[in-house]
Formats: C-alpha cells, structure tokens, sequence
C-alpha cells in the first residue's frame, strides 16, 4: 500500500484514548517502529497514542488520512509480546480498544512524558568500615545491625536501608564515624549477577521441598499452589524466584492490593541481592514511572506489584508468581474490567514459563482447574515449622449474654488469652461506629437519599455515612417518621467495636484496621508497625485482616459478626465467605502457642461452618464446585453481566429488555433478566442488570460482541457496560 505514496508517506495504526473499536490510521513519513508512543491529531485536540501496526485497512482512503505530529520515542516503549497480550484484552473484556495498551503504561507515559531512570543513592563502607569489627559498635545495637548488614552486602540503597527499619540518623551516625559513605549512581547499568544474600533460605520441609522440585521447569506449566494458612508458601517462591535468577532470567510477583507493604518488600529484598522494583498504588506517579522503566529495561531481576504491574515490561521473563490468586483485588471493577490472574495465565503461556498461584482458600476457577488436571497441583497441607492449625469453634449466640455482639464466652476468652501476654484479633465485617441510626419506637432506619441503603452512623465525626455513594449528613435528633427522641446507634461497627474494648480493656492498645482507620498506604502501614509491639494487643478490623498479613503473636481469632453475609444473593457470596472465614481464621496460632478461632452466630447449625470447622476448605469449595455445576456457571459455564444505569428507571430497564430479546434471538446463549441490581440504586442511579450464560467461551463472544455496535454505550441517559467473568453477579 505505502508504494502508492509518490512521497513515501507511510501508514500507522495508532491506539488512541477514546471510544473506538479498534485502532485509527494516520500518515507518517518515516516508519515508526510498532511499540513507540506518538503525539496524533483527533478531532481539534492532539493525543498521545501508540503505534500497534503499520498495515492501512483496506476499506480506508489513505488520501483522507492525517500526518502523525509527532514521534514520541525512537525505540519501542512496550515490547511485541505485551502488546500482543493488551490486544488480547481488548477483545477478550470488550471495552475500548486503546485501555488495554494505554493500561501497560505508567500516567507520565500516557501523558506523553519522556521516561527516565533514576539517580540513586548508595552507601558503601569506607575501608575503616569495612576493617572494624560491629561488635565495637553494641552500644548502640542499632548502629551496629546496619553495620553488619553492610559488610555482608557491600552496599545498600537509601530504600533499602530505610526498607530494613533503619532511619537517617542512624546512618549519619555510621558516616559521622567514616566508616560508610554516599555515592550518587544513575540506574542504567547492567543487570548484576547474582551474588550473596542478605538473609539465607529457609530450610524446606518435606512438601515445600516437593512443590519447589516441579516448579523450576523452563516451559509453560500453570501450577496450583495450595497450602493451608501458615504452611510457609512464601518461602517456596522464594526459592522458585531464586532458581529464576541463577538461570539469569527474571521473575513477576503480583500481590493483593493490600498485601504489598514494606514488610513484603523488605522479605523478598533481605533474600535477594539482585534489584528489585515495586510498582503499587501507594507510590507518586514518578516513582512508578520510573520503577517501570528500569523494570522493561531490564534493570530488575524481580518486579513485585499489584493488578495492573500484570502489563510491566520484563525482558527474560522466567517465572510469574500470583500470591492470594483468590483475592478480589485480582479484577479491576470498573472500566476495562479485566482479571489480572487470567492475563498472567496468559502471559505466561506466550512468553512459554511457568507460573504459580498460591493460595490456602483458592477460588473456584483455580481450584477446578487443578482437580482436572490442567493445572500442576502442589499442596502444602502441613503449617511449617510444625505449628498446629488453631481450633475452631461457634458461638452459639442465641445461648449467650452478650454486649453489643460481643458475647461472652468471646470476651471471657479474649481476657485470658490477653493475661498470657498474646494478642487477640477481632473481626467484623463493618465499619463506623454502628450499621444504624435508629428509633426503637417505630423502627425507623435513616437511609441513604440516593442509594438503597441505609446509612452508617459514624459516631467520632457524628455524621452518617452512606458507604455506597459517600453522602454524609448530621444525624437527625428526632424520629421524621413519629417524633420520638432521642435516636441511637445500632449494631455494632469497627468503630463501636474499638471504644467498647477500649472500656473494656482500659490498659490494653486497641489497633483498628478498616477503610477509614488506614483510609491510606501509610496509615494502614502505621497501624501494622504497631502489631508489631511488645505486649497484649487488641486487632480490630475488616476484611483488611484476611489479606494475608502475617501477625506473630495472635492467638486468638474471633469472628464478631459473619451473619450478614450469609444470606447474600451473589453467587460468589458463599465462595468468598468461606475463604475469609479461613484467612481470617488463619491469623491465629502462627507462633509457637497453639490458636483459637471463635466464631459467633445465631446460626451455628448452617452447614457453611461444617468443613471450616475441621480446617477443609477443600470439601467445602468442592461441594460448592457442584452446585456450580447443576447451574452451568464458571468454571462450568461461561458468564458476562451487562449492567446498566440510569436516573430514570425505565430507560435503564428497557435497554436490557430490548439486548435480552436480541440475545435469545440467537439461541445460543441463556439470558436471566433484566433484574434489579443487588444495590438497585446507588448515588440516585437506578441500576439493572442481565446475566447472559452460555457453555462455550466463544459462544458467549459472539453473541455480545455486536452490542457495542448496536447500543451507544451512553445514549439518552442510559449508560451501560459489559463485564466479562464478573467477580460479582449483582
Ligand atoms: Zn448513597
Ligand atoms: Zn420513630
């Protein structure tokens, strides 16, 4: 085609932010190698998009085609397979064709910034250091441990020593002495070779010994990673990714959103002595930015992020490692709505390496995929180190007196195990102070204005909150519905929960974990620091505990409130009840003292708790796998949802009916609706949804692919959107 430019004009096709189906073609003239960003007219604004092939379409005149404006890199930015992998994407999750490829980028890179490597600082030893003996140093212990370090380490970056617990003053301390000094290094280098550690291995058991054995293959093997909580799975990729890099090849981690702390940075830092880079929310656009770009430049031998570090460039990839593969963090929830876990296992099929997920409490999918035979199945049943997996028992709380839900044969227990010196962890799946503000005259429940909710009275700021849409008002002194007052707070949230304890245990710190006690990365890391203190604890927090943080000292588990969630509509309901009370269970009893986990519930007879009580998450998620079955959903069915919203409910309505009566024109889908939403309205949007479900993948693509060219996603208020293998049917 490019020969019938007299001017050898060549043709692009160029990924640009917007609504399109697939790339736009623009004019170039030189040939602009596929994986370079470049700066595109669309419409009376420039973009920055990136080139993804060179071929014009047939169907369109070249004539009528706009010059690129600028090229924005002269090597490629995002290699062939990554952009193999985005396009995968976009027409697998069927949202706009550029999110996937914008998605493999960093925000500075999107927005057409040029990417740079960073200067760091490194402290190496003087000859002095190097010479002296720490144990000169034990006055101040701390002076001496980053000593010792330093002389097995030869040098450490400032992220590094700040990543092993030591401050500033502590090194100007060690300089002040001569015995350490700076250095600026830019960070383009080449990659080191492996070379001593900071922290040796761990001696593996028998089974972690077993898994390790199969794992270190050189071809594409998805393996299962199945070990109950506390079994030491860590130290089993420890040493796959170790294996990796003695091969010279490099290694993928990716951890739950939460789950990425300077604690799990720190293990993987201590154990390897090659670069290591995390890509996570908590870091400021320029720090990923750079992390990034060290990262596709091969300057990490091991990356370690969260969802979307999936799409980080890794030349000589050797080995993906998904650590809590069930956490639900794993699928992005809104725009390009894609499971992390499933890209990897894509990813890793191309770049031909195996990958690893681990879990105690695998989902469903996984767990399927591992009785079946196609994925490798590596099972820790064993806690390492022979620690005994804690005992399990409810509450039966129709027998109990109890305070604010907190019964006591719960508090009676959480007394002792405190006196001994342990720490207690506390679970309720509620924030706020209370679930309710309330009149006990008439039962009037104050509710959401815009959402079909109710509100949650948050007693410290005395304001009630809606959790859905964020609407905050001053709780109401009187009942609107029968003028009784005054009005109080029922239930019990975190919230209630900490100043209950706090009355209850005057001398014991209360550590409260939920989205407004660590609303940020550096709270929640604050509150984790403080677990870590000598001393009885009280943990108290949201589902925030399960995600997989490892607290020393816990002994005691208590489940404060499950109930709720055991009647919910969502077919995953069940499935993500069972892992938590596991996770969460899990907590207890990693030390030497053996745990125990209590349960409370006015339903102890439900059959849910049978298989969790005997520690066999295995039966339960077995018999769930057969329900799943009878009902031909995932992993036995294929299953997209088509959501839609709008402020008028009958628009919102009417669209699904008008998509449902096309879907089953095609007789090769089923179709469940259009129904209400679990949350049928939500920040005044009234909200529907469609369940289509069909036995074959390809079947299910068929038939909503043309959707998108039939209904303007956002049409005479009516917005909707389609989510492939939805985390959630509500
Ligand atoms: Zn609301
Ligand atoms: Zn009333």
């Amino acid at each position: 085609l490019t020969s019938l430019f007299p001017d050898s004009l060549q043709t692009v096709q160029v990924a640009v932010p917007g609504p399109f189906q697939g790339p736009l073609s623009y004019l170039s003239k030189t040939v602009i190698p596929i994986g370079c960003r470049v700066e595109v007219p669309l419409g009376n604004r420039t973009v920055v998009g990136i080139v993804v092939d060179h071929e014009n379409p047939d169907d369109i005149d070249p004539k009528k085609l706009k010059p690129v404006s600028r090229q924005l890199d002269e090597r490629p930015l995002l290699s062939i397979d990554i952009l193999s992998i985005a396009q995968w994407m976009s027409r697998y999750y069927l949202h706009e064709f550029s999110s996937a490829y914008l998605l493999a980028l960093p925000a500075l890179l999107r927005k057409g910034e040029v990417p740079a490597a960073s200067v760091e600082t490194r402290v190496k030893l003087t000859l002095e250091g190097k010479a002296i003996d720490p144990a000169q140093l034990k006055r101040s212990p701390k002076q001496q441990a980053l000593l010792d370090i330093l002389q097995r380490a030869d040098q450490l970056s400032m992220e590094q020593i700040r990543q092993l617990g030591f401050t500033s003053a502590h090194l100007k301390s060690l300089e002040t002495k001569r015995l350490c000094e700076r250095e600026e290094v830019e960070q383009l280098g080449e990659i080191k070779p492996t070379g001593d550690k900071l922290e040796t291995s761990l001696t593996l058991n028998s089974e972690q010994q077993a898994a390790l054995d199969r794992l270190t293959q050189d071809i594409f093997t998805p393996f299962l990673l199945e070990g109950v909580t506390g079994s030491g799975k860590t130290e089993v990729y420890l040493q796959a990714i170790e294996a990796c890099l003695r091969k010279g090849k490099r290694a993928l981690v990716l951890v739950p959103e939460i789950g990425l702390t300077p604690q799990t940075i720190q293990r993987f830092q201590r154990r390897f002595k090659d670069p290591l880079v995390a890509l996570h929310s908590g870091m400021t656009d320029k720090q990923r930015q750079q992390a990034w770009y060290q990262a596709s430049l091969g300057q990490a031998s091991v990356v370690i992020g969260t969802r979307s570090a999936v799409l980080t460039p890794i030349p000589d990839l050797g080995l993906i490692v998904i650590d809590e593969e069930h956490d639900v963090s794993f699928k992005q929830q809104d725009t390009l709505r894609y499971q992390a876990r499933d890209v990897a296992l894509k990813r890793a099929q191309q770049a031909n390496i195996p990958i690893v997920l681990g879990s105690a409490t695998p989902s469903l999918e996984t767990l399927h995929n591992a009785l079946i035979g196609r994925f490798g199945h590596l099972l820790l049943p064993n806690r390492a180190a022979g620690a005994q997996m804690p005992l399990v028992e409810t509450v039966d709380m129709r027998k109990q007196q109890n305070r604010n839900g907190l019964s006591e044969r719960l508090l009676l227990r959480t007394h002792d195990h405190l006196r001994d010196g342990n720490q207690a962890l506390l679970f309720l799946n509620r924030r706020g102070f209370a679930p309710s503000w309330f009149c006990d005259q008439c039962g009037w429940i104050a509710d959401c204005v815009y959402c079909d909710a109710n509100l949650t009275h948050h007693r410290h700021s005395n304001t009630n909150i809606c959790h859905h849409c964020g609407h905050r008002e001053k709780p109401a002194h009187s009942c609107p519905s029968c003028g009784h007052s005054p009005l109080q707070a029922m239930g019990t949230g975190t919230e209630r929960a900490e100043e209950l304890l706090a009355d209850l245990f005057p001398d014991i710190p209360v550590i409260r974990f939920d989205r407004d006690a660590a609303s940020t990365r550096k709270k929640f890391e604050a509150q984790l620091e403080k677990t870590q203190a000598d001393g009885p604890a009280i943990i108290v927090g949201t589902q925030m505990l399960a995600k997989g943080h490892h607290f020393e000292r816990v002994t005691l588990v208590g489940i404060w409130d499950i109930d709720t969630g055991l009647f919910s509509a969502d077919l995953r309901a069940k499935e993500r009840m069972g892992q938590l009370l596991t996770q969460v269970s899990g907590r207890s009893g990693r030390g030497e003292r053996r745990g125990e986990v209590l349960i409370q519930t006015y339903y102890p007879e439900n059959p849910i708790f049978t298989p969790l009580l005997n520690h066999d998450y295995r039966t339960f998620a077995v018999k769930l796998l057969d329900e799943r079955k009878k009902a031909g959903l995932p992993p036995f069915g294929f299953v997209a949802v088509i959501r839609s919203d709008s402020a008028f409910a009958d628009r919102a309505e009417n669209l699904l009916r008008s998509m449902a009566s096309y879907l089953l024109s095609l007789k090769t889908v089923r179709v469940l609706g259009p129904i209400p939403a679990l949350l049928s309205r939500r920040a005044g949007k009234n909200r529907y949804m469609l369940i289509v479900q069909a036995e074959k993948r390809s079947a299910l693509h068929e038939a909503v692919v043309p959707l998108h060219s039939h209904y303007p996603r956002q049409e005479k208020q009516v917005s909707w959107h389609i989510d492939i293998d939805p985390a959630e049917l509500s």
